[in-house]
């Protein structure tokens, strides 16, 4: 053993003794690790503590670093305690993790005061993020009601157009032949007419009057012969060119118009449909009946010498006047006006 000398206060030991100490002090203080070395090696329990040490110093050194991951491989209390807390702090890495992810139902119980701010704001997050769900689920459902409510608008839209379009066709269509009726048979043709004079185009009507339909009625019924009138205006609508139409004009009587047609022509379309309706039998339950009409022609721009124009009323006036001659001439037949018929007023 060596001997003690005291100097202010500061007890020195000489020897070996103090040797191992100021090992053990350079082993906590020095930033180099120190090495054990010569009589201090032999010395079996501060081996022991410098083994630990350096196992300390390096596992706390990595620890400061922030790298909580390094194993600590010696026994003892402090090792023990330093596990401890190697293992909280990545517990509570763990947790913080998931909080980041999402899982505010984490609380972490370490470090007292520490983590109650910490834990307090996850709490915090935790029932605003429930909130935003309830929120999430009631505007989803609220979405969904509104699409709901969107969707049949818009079928109850959609069914009203239809239905304005249903009414439409009816107020514009005959409901048994599903000819353009009487009135807007008129609208289209006085459009169409006062087109064709601006620039200049001839054109024409036919009124025509089915030939002896009282006694078809009475010999084959009422019902046979409706049949007929949409017979008829099947046959004639798939004969008409893409401008001219026809209209029913009442009873058994209709009225087409020729666009872009001279006289003959329009005696010759006029003999066209004629024909077809001679030979297109109406097809009864009974078997088929020949039926025919009468057709009285007229132009509404005057070529036999005079450049007059007649308007739509005029036009038919005069299709009506030919229609007579042509039942007054046995019926069947095509007859196109002229002056010589009877005087007419124009008006220009
Ligand atoms: P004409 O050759 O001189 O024209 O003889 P008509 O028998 O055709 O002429 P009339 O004016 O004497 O008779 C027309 C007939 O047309 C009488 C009427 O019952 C019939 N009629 C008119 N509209 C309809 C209808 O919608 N359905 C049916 N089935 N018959 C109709
Ligand atoms: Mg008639
Ligand atoms: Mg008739």
């Amino acid at each position: 053993m060596g001997s003690y000398r005291k100097a202010q206060n500061t007890i020195i030991m000489e020897g070996q003794e103090y040797l191992a100490l100021d090992h053990i002090k350079k082993l906590l203080h020095d930033e180099d690790f120190p090495r054990l070395e010569g009589d201090l090696a032999k010395i079996p329990q501060l081996r022991t503590i410098h083994k630990e040490v350096k196992a300390i110093r390096a596992f706390l050194s990595s620890f400061s670093l922030g790298d909580f991951s390094q194993p600590i491989t010696v026994r003892g209390i402090i090792p023990g305690y330093l596990k401890t807390l190697q293992s909280r702090l990545l517990r509570m890495l763990q947790q913080i993790r998931m909080v980041e992810q999402g899982d505010f139902s984490q609380q972490i119980q370490f470090m007292g005061e520490f983590f109650v701010a910490f834990n307090d704001k996850v709490s915090q997050l935790d029932s605003t993020f429930k909130k935003l769900k309830a929120k999430e689920t009631a505007l989803t459902a609220l979405a969904d009601s509104l699409r709901n409510e969107v969707n049949s608008r818009n079928s109850a839209v959609e069914a009203l157009r239809e239905s304005e379009s249903q009414l439409k066709y009816l107020a514009s269509h005959d409901p048994l032949t599903g000819a353009l009726n009487r009135r807007s048979f008129m609208d289209r043709a006085a459009i169409e007419l006062a087109d064709a004079m601006k620039h200049n185009r001839s054109c024409g009507i036919a009124m025509m009057d089915i030939d002896l339909f009282k006694h078809f009625n009475d010999t084959y019924g009422h019902q046979a012969g409706d049949d007929a009138l949409r017979h008829i205006v099947t046959l004639i609508s798939s004969i008409l060119r893409k401008n001219d139409f026809l209209g029913r004009y009442g009873g058994e009587e209709f009225i087409l118009y020729f666009s872009q047609v001279d006289r003959a022509a329009c005696i010759a379309v006029a003999e066209r449909v004629r024909k077809a309706i001679v030979q297109e039998p109406v097809r009864l339950k009974s078997g088929p009946v020949s039926i025919s009409a009468s057709f009285g022609v007229a132009m509404f721009q005057d070529d036999e010498g005079s450049v007059e124009r007649y308007d739509l009323e005029t036009g038919i006036h005069h299709a009506d006047i030919a229609l007579y001659q042509a039942k007054k001439g046995g019926r069947n037949k095509v007859v196109c006006f002229s002056k010589e018929m009877k005087p007419v007023s124009n008006s220009g």
